[in-house]
């Protein structure tokens, strides 16, 4: 079928390739449109509640290789969900030697990198089988550098060479390789990231990312009872939602995309007919008139409150108490102030049973009259796009809580008026989320 598109990167998750019923799902995805040229699968996920992803067996059996412990059988395990999908795709490919070469592998003390990898190489070979596409090793496409990151020029050169003119592939996600050729992988859920590096080498008009949601959620089901979906996020305001605890995509599979501005779209293997959600750089070309975006939030803050009479007319006060938490390496989050108060709000981890030290050079270094550490403080932020410039969200926000009798700890907008965040009390923010998400829609 012709799209739109011409070139399309897609990626299976765990989940989407767990079974031959899977496989199927997935082979029926990409060859439903012709766009769906490069494809980049994980391991096999779980088939069931209770079941093991591949790629735990294999972490498995390294430990016990390693250890003397009994490896095999858990090796058995990992040849037959290979062999249970080959034979339910009916199809031909024999991995007997590949099996027999990571067995011999790991009888020599090879890698955890190199065995954990061989979920996705594995599955790569079968799905390109099955497809009828080309199978391009990872490994000889991406590439860490000698410190142990991730090389992008080189890959993205390599890579948009090795691609240039091939019609349809298959390259396993999770891992590439180092500069001695051994190999080494992301870190767990790397697939994703391996998707975006595609993406960007063959300048892809859309990287969609196939797993087993329908896209993200405007809040955590857990809290929130079926909260509506989020058709369309830009990339800056999924930041600020995945960095307040809202689980998506691995962050750093991001900015390879983002660099270039390629949309990624979020779609349910088993409901392909959902739209799913649409990441993008500048919703230009999409208007939508949601006013939040999304709702997240996470709890273990603390507030370090420094009060000191005329603390305004003190050049270089806000520098001083700073520096003191870079020397002790704590990076703040947030910095509410106001004309004789400061409030750093910091990770309570990094404050406990530091408080003292914490308090002492802070009053070495700028002499205040008070200093307040007040632990069990949750953030919640509301973020979107379309709240800027628009009169009364806030006020909307702060009166939700307050009709569920929600004390407001501290509030924190950015300029950008891309989100604003709330402090409160810990024994409060699921009620805090709620109220909130209640607020803009009230269907719920
Ligand atoms: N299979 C790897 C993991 O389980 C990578 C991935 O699925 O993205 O973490």
């Amino acid at each position: 079928m012709k799209t739109l598109f011409e070139k399309k990167v897609v990626k299976f998750g765990g989940s989407s390739l767990a079974s031959a019923e899977q496989f199927i799902k997935s082979a029926n995805i990409i060859n439903a449109e012709d766009a769906r040229r490069y494809v980049v699968p994980s391991a096999p996920g779980k088939r069931f509640e209770g079941d093991t992803k591949v790629t735990d067996l294999l972490i498995s059996c390294h430990s016990k290789s390693i250890s003397g412990g009994d490896w095999e059988s858990d090796f058995t395990e990992i040849k037959s969900r290979y062999n249970d999908i080959i034979k339910g795709l009916g199809i031909a490919t024999d991995l007997s030697g590949e099996f027999l070469t990571i067995e011999e592998n790991l009888k020599n003390g090879t890698t955890l990198d190199y065995v954990a990898s061989r979920g996705e190489y594995l599955n790569g070979i079968v799905l390109a089988d099955y497809l009828g596409y080309e199978f391009i090793d990872a490994a000889e496409v991406i590439f860490f550098d000698y410190n142990g990151k991730f090389d992008a020029t080189k890959t993205n050169i390599v890579m948009s060479e090795r691609l240039a003119g091939r019609k349809n592939v298959v390259i396993p996600g999770f891992y590439g390789s180092n500069p001695d050729m051994s190999i080494k992988t992301f870190s767990r859920g790397g697939s994703d990231i391996t998707g975006a590096i595609v993406a960007r080498a063959v300048m892809a008009d859309i990287y969609e990312n196939w797993t087993d949601v329908s896209g993200f959620l405007m809040c955590d089901p857990r809290i929130v009872e079926n909260p509506r979906p989020i058709k369309i996020i830009t990339y800056r305001e999924l930041r600020e939602l995945s960095y307040m605890g809202a689980s998506v995509l691995h962050e750093d599979s991001i900015f390879p995309v983002k660099l270039a501005s390629i949309p990624i779209n979020i779609r349910n293997t088993n409901r392909p007919e959902d739209a799913g959600t649409l990441i993008v750089t500048s919703t230009d070309n999409h208007k939508s008139d949601e006013l939040i975006t999304g709702i997240a939030g996470k709890k273990g803050f603390s507030v370090i409150r420094i009060e000191k009479d005329m603390m305004n007319q003190e050049s270089g006060f806000g520098m001083r108490v700073l520096k003191v938490f870079a020397d002790l390496d704590i990076n703040f989050e947030h910095l509410p102030s106001g004309i004789d108060t400061m409030c750093v709000v910091v990770n309570s981890a990094d404050v406990k049973g530091r408080e003292y030290d914490i308090a002492s050079s802070i009053q070495k270094a700028v002499n205040p009259d008070h200093i307040h550490i007040d632990n069990n403080m949750g953030l919640v932020a509301v973020v979107g796009r379309n709240m800027a410039g628009q009169p009364g969200t806030a006020a909307r926000i702060f009166s939700a809580l307050a009709k569920k009798n929600i004390n407001i700890r501290m509030i924190d907008q950015g300029s950008s008026e891309l989100n604003i965040i709330i402090g409160v009390d810990e024994s409060v923010f699921t009620r805090a989320i709620k109220a909130i998400y209640k607020e803009f829609y009230t269907e719920q």
